[in-house]
């Protein structure tokens, strides 16, 4: 086992893999940006090491920065948490370079991944049922518009190295294509430096399901069920539950078999997420993230798992010691996402945080690196929070996930917890009869 890890990483997720890493007896390094310097994270770890000015280009996302971080401090391992290097191959290659362990799946795999048409093409290989769309990228206005006919309008113009729900256009006819296509290349181009684009059918009422597998990379593979990520604003999450109010148990097992089965297929070592649009009673793949996902925690309140303790377990070479037999589901669960932002325009809204108090009790879990007196930062993701509540069915989840959100002050600063509470009282909500497009829906009504 790894003695020392270093956490690439900042916020919630730096902390919650410091708590993993401190429970299994593994010492941890934390880095920082000049910004973070009085962060949770630092003050909690026992080494830290500063990497750079507050622009996460020179710090977070500066690898020769990590890497000496990690050669300086000895340690052995680098977790990368979510978001900045997570799903960045060269990141991975470089680490074996120094013969320090990157916790995550191969840099080949990463790679495979990380650009959407290879990772839709081997899903469907591998006996995955994926959005229809287009064989590979469309280059042109006349590549594209016999294809989207034939798809049929809308049509969804997504690139193929998108993320963060950046890089797609809905189109909804021929016309709008040129348009479409031009809009979407632009985007990609600038926010990932690859103008690659593809076509998908647009589907009208989908949810967004994603089912969690954790494997060992020795042809062990177990899924760990599915949450619902369909409550999302600009194609961002903004709460998530598990298990869906969707599925019920055959519809779920069905899915997680063929998961499994495609995992194993393809040798996948780590934490992954299939993520797939369900409408109809059909699953439909969408993309892959090979690390850990913000909503983790509602996976691991149902099955009782600690999903960052096995990632490592199996980034220092261990065999997975659960069978898929060993894992049970108990109970529902619910994920607020806290961030700091007016809870209508979402504007970032950072500053000083003057009063914090946590709620707490039976089944209420705070993901979160703040504190009173806490700057927070106008330079990284606004995401502050995390309240994950867990009860014996869904009725009961709702009803402390409302006493939960009521206790919770934070002063200071805008936080989207007043949404979270409109939003748990509201008749589709409590019924879960939403699907991707609900909550901007709901927004826009509030709003008027
Ligand atoms: P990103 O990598 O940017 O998160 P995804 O491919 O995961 O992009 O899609 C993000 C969200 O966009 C989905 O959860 C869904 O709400 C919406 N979306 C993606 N593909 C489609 C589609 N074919 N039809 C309708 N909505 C889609």
């Amino acid at each position: 086992m790894f003695e020392k890890i270093l956490i690439a990483n900042r916020g919630e997720i730096a902390l919650r893999v410091h708590r993993a890493c401190r429970e299994m007896g593994i010492k941890t390094v934390a880095v920082h940006s000049q910004a973070d310097a009085d962060a949770m994270h630092v003050r909690l770890a026992d080494e830290s090491v500063c990497i750079g000015p507050n622009n996460p280009g020179q710090s977070y996302l500066h690898i020769p920065a990590i890497v000496a971080a990690a050669e300086i401090t000895n340690a052995d391992a680098i977790h990368p948490g979510y978001g900045f290097l997570s799903e960045n191959p060269n990141f991975a290659e470089i680490l074996e370079a120094h013969q320090i362990t990157f916790i995550g799946p191969t840099a080949e795999h990463i790679r495979l991944m990380g650009d959407k048409i290879a990772a839709k093409d081997t899903m469907r290989q591998l006996g995955v049922p994926v959005v229809p769309g287009s064989d590979g990228s469309v280059d042109s206005l006349e590549q594209a518009a016999p294809v989207a006919a034939d798809i049929g309008y809308p049509v969804l113009v997504k690139a193929t190295a998108g993320g963060g729900g950046r890089g797609m256009k809905v189109v909804h006819s021929e016309a709008e294509l040129a348009e479409g296509l031009t809009a979407a290349r632009t985007e990609a181009r600038h926010a990932f430096g690859n103008d690659a684009v593809y076509l998908e059918k647009y589907l009208a009422l989908p949810r967004h399901i994603e089912i969690q597998v954790l494997a060992d990379g020795q042809g062990n593979v177990v899924h760990l069920g599915e949450r619902d990520c369909s409550l999302q604003r600009r194609h961002q999450k903004i709460l998530e539950e598990a298990p869906s109010p969707a599925l019920n148990v055959a519809t779920r097992d069905a899915i997680g078999e063929t998961v499994t089965k495609a995992m194993k297929d393809l040798g996948y070592r780590g934490v992954g997420t299939i993520e797939f649009l369900y409408e109809n009673g059909e699953f439909f793949f969408i993309e892959m993230n090979t690390r850990l996902q913000v909503e983790h925690p509602v996976t691991e309140a149902i099955t009782g798992i600690d999903l960052v303790r096995e990632q490592i377990r199996v980034a220092a070479g261990s065999s997975l010691d659960l069978r898929q037999e060993d894992i049970g589901f108990s109970g529902h669960a619910v994920e607020c996402r806290i961030n700091a932002e007016n809870p209508l325009t979402f504007a970032a809204s950072p500053g000083t945080v003057t009063d914090y108090h946590t709620p707490g009790g039976l089944g209420v879990r705070v993901d979160s690196a703040m504190y009173s007196g806490y700057r927070v930062p106008p330079y990284y993701d606004s995401l502050i929070s995390k309240l994950i509540v867990h009860g014996r069915n869904r009725n009961e989840c709702l009803m402390r996930l409302r006493r939960a959100l009521g206790e919770y002050v934070i002063g200071g600063v805008e936080t989207t917890i007043p949404l979270h509470l409109d939003l748990i009282d509201d008749g589709d909500f409590i019924n879960g009869a939403y699907d991707i497009h609900w909550l901007e829906s709901y927004i826009a009504n509030k709003s008027e």
